[in-house]
């Protein structure tokens, strides 16, 4: 990465911070969903960023992949876990963040336990260090505190345009990892969940989040799905999109669907904890420096 392309991630940094703090002031209960990823994707917009992907808004046991759809009519439930998580795209340059606010003081001790697993995995980041030791760190300060660590989500590498690039970084100790590199740009994400929960999530039904296969489209033959394509390929540069970005939508329902169908674009199903217990994220998008890392969100 050069001098231009570190600039543009840690804009992207400030600005998902800045979008992340605001949502605490506007996550409520009756609130309705799509009024709050609206009005966080619009702030990205008014800096002059893109949105990396749609805003998730995930609630209670479900753990991540939930954006609101077109129309939807769903509301903030009283006393629940509500995760917000953000990317900001700058020049391609992207910062992956996520917080959980809890709207009843009972599930605060969840929250701050992926907090504190947050902090104590961003302490040990530096080049070389395993990605087992830093899943380790974070399974212990989630169990010293009485929750459980969902273990197939995973923090992961970034790199320009690609938001899960090669390396996962893992929620809970594992055998054999890899080592994290000078310079390269890692998102961290603990997620908890009750101790008599599943401990992993599973995919549901629904799908609100998708990504262009890339390089696929060229070929098709038939003109309304090239156009469908090129305009996904054109708008979203390969990243994560929601059909609530897609102007008249509505007609274009049955094509989309179609190209789903045929693998052309890659859907991301919502997930949810497997006991259906409530869940907690916390993230950072950290740069590993030479003694330690950078965190930019
Ligand atoms: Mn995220
Ligand atoms: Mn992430």
């Amino acid at each position: 990465m050069d001098d231009a392309g570190l600039d543009a991630l840690r804009r992207a940094g400030r600005i998902a911070r800045k979008v992340r703090e605001k949502s605490l002031s506007i996550v409520r209960e009756g609130v309705s969903l799509i009024d709050v990823c609206s009005l966080l994707e619009g702030l990205i917009l008014d800096e002059g960023a893109k949105p990396a992907f749609p805003c998730n808004i995930c609630i209670n046991d479900v753990a991540a992949h939930y954006t609101p759809t077109i129309g939807d009519r769903s509301i903030i439930p009283p006393r629940s876990l509500v995760k917000i998580d953000i990317g900001v795209c700058v020049d391609g340059y992207i910062a992956d963040t996520a917080i959980t606010i809890s709207l009843d003081s009972y599930l605060q001790p969840i929250v701050e336990a992926v907090n504190t697993a947050l902090l104590e995995a961003v302490k040990i980041i530096k080049p070389g260090v395993q990605t087992s030791t830093i899943g380790g760190v974070i399974q212990r300060v989630i169990t010293s505190r009485g929750f459980k660590p969902i273990r197939n989500l995973t923090g992961h590498e970034i790199t320009r345009y690609n938001l899960h690039a090669g390396l996962s970084i893992p929620n809970i100790q594992i055998a054999r990892g890899e080592k994290l590199e000078l310079n390269h740009v890692y998102a961290i994400e603990p997620f908890a969940t009750m101790s008599d929960g599943g401990g992993e999530v599973v995919s549901s039904n629904t799908t609100t989040i998708y990504r262009l296969n890339v390089g696929k489209f060229k070929l098709e033959k038939l003109e309304e799905e090239r156009k469908l394509l090129e305009f996904i390929y054109e708008r979203f540069n390969g990243l994560p999109y929601t059909p609530r970005w897609i102007p008249d939508f509505e007609k274009l329902s049955k094509i989309h669907d179609k190209i789903v169908r045929l693998g052309k674009i890659y859907s991301y199903p919502v997930l949810v904890e497997r006991k259906g217990r409530p869940v907690s994220q916390a993230e950072h998008t950290v740069i590993v420096t030479e003694k330690g890392c950078e965190v930019i969100t």
